[in-house]
């Protein structure tokens, strides 16, 4: 039989322990065992659905069909929607650059971008006409869905970002910061030492912390450095490196990017790393590659890697206010005026979970990049 990650996995932890970066990184992203290489891990909220959670929190059992997880396009059409005319809104402000790259960072079922397409063909055919998209991904699983989602339109696809070609572009990114590679260091003996994944004598999978101050120490705010003993706290490079790259080619190109993930908007110490599988939770280090694991989004972090890459930066707001200033009550009332009861239901439960503090209102936040400048970008002005 092949070797599976977990064997995979226990045989480098035989060598020595390895960084959660290094373990989130391998979980998720390894070439042919990785989560995220090997699966939808996407669930679908059947018709008439009530009660069912936001993406990332256990679902009350029966919710939800299928899958890991549930995100924001999936509960509702009417999140593409609002995110195509803020982008079409966007274009305008932008001097209305043609063509310019329509751009999406992991994808998932490229339901997001084909209810933001659907609805700027209708409403803005002048930017429909003048995009070209781009889908960042790296799920041949996923891909097969996006183009199945996507039939009818030109679209690309790119490994990485580095990859996209040059030129003015405006960007969306839902969910896809939560599942890069963050560091978690402890606070020990007054030093801020690496926290690592190795073996326990039992021969299982156990944290450990480093014998050493960890370099990335550094990256911490003052007020999160000083957090008593035995703190945790996160700190991840790629994301900063992730939005840092985007924001070059922002500044350089013109365009601007909407981030959109669960997460916190200012530092602070605590353990945000989380498995979820068939929308439980589940634990951390066990069934490596069965599971999805992601950390709460350190949206400070993001905003200071943007500002010092040459970009502005607007928000972070919680999803709720930002859909709500789009219009989202608008619309769902527009939509329900056309709807069968059943349809109705389910119009008004997906603007719940998308808008309510105690679903995905609050927990999500949404960040704005754009030209330094540029007084204010839609959704982020009441
Ligand atoms: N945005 C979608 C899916 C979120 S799940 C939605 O809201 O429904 C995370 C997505 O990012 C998946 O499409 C996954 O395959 C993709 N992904 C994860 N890591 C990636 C990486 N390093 N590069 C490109 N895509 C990645």
């Amino acid at each position: 039989m092949s070797e599976s990650l977990e064997d995979l996995l226990r045989r480098r932890l035989e060598l020595g322990p390895i960084t959660v970066a290094d373990y989130m990184r391998l979980a998720l992203g390894h070439p042919t065992l990785g989560y995220y290489r090997t699966r939808d891990p996407l669930g679908g909220v059947p018709d008439s659905a009530a009660g069912a959670v936001p993406s990332a929190l256990p679902a009350v059992a029966g919710a939800v069909a299928g899958g890991d997880f549930v995100t924001a396009p999936e509960c509702s059409q009417m999140f593409g929607e609002l995110l195509g005319l803020w982008s079409a809104h966007v274009w305008g402000l932008l001097g209305q650059p043609d063509p310019i790259g329509f751009v999406e960072l992991g994808p998932g079922r490229g339901t997001l971008m084909a209810d933001a397409l659907r609805a700027v063909r209708l409403v803005a055919p002048g930017f429909h006409a003048a995009l070209r998209v781009h889908l960042v991904e790296t799920s041949p699983v996923l891909r097969t869905r996006q183009a199945k989602a996507l039939e009818g339109e030109a679209v690309e696809w790119h490994e990485r970002l580095t990859d996209l070609p040059p030129g003015p572009f405006i960007l969306l990114a839902n969910e896809f910061l939560d599942a890069l590679p963050i560091h978690q260091l402890v606070k020990r003996e007054g030093q801020w030492r690496e926290r690592q994944v190795g073996l326990t004598e039992a021969g299982d999978f156990g944290f450990q912390i480093g014998k050493t101050a960890s370099p990335l120490a550094r990256l911490l705010t003052p007020e999160v450095a000083q957090a008593p003993e035995t703190s945790i706290a996160e700190v991840s490079p790629t994301i900063r490196g992730t939005v840092a790259a985007i924001s070059r080619r922002l500044a350089h190109y013109g365009g601007a990017a909407l981030l959109i993930d669960y997460g916190y908007a200012e530092a602070a110490a605590g353990d945000s790393l989380q498995a979820v599988r068939r929308h439980q939770y589940h634990p951390v280090l066990q069934d490596p590659g069965e599971a999805d694991l992601t950390a709460h989004v350190d949206f400070s972090a993001v905003g200071a890697a943007a500002r010092m890459s040459g970009v502005d930066v607007h928000g972070p707001i919680e999803q709720g206010a930002f859909l709500t200033r789009l219009g989202i009550l608008e619309r769902a009332q527009r939509l329900v005026r056309d709807a069968d009861a059943a349809k109705a239901h389910d119009l008004v439960e997906g603007m719940h979970r998308l808008i309510a503090p105690d679903r995905m209102g609050s927990l999500f936040k949404v960040i704005g990049l754009g030209p330094v400048g540029l007084s204010a970008l839609p959704g982020f002005v009441s």
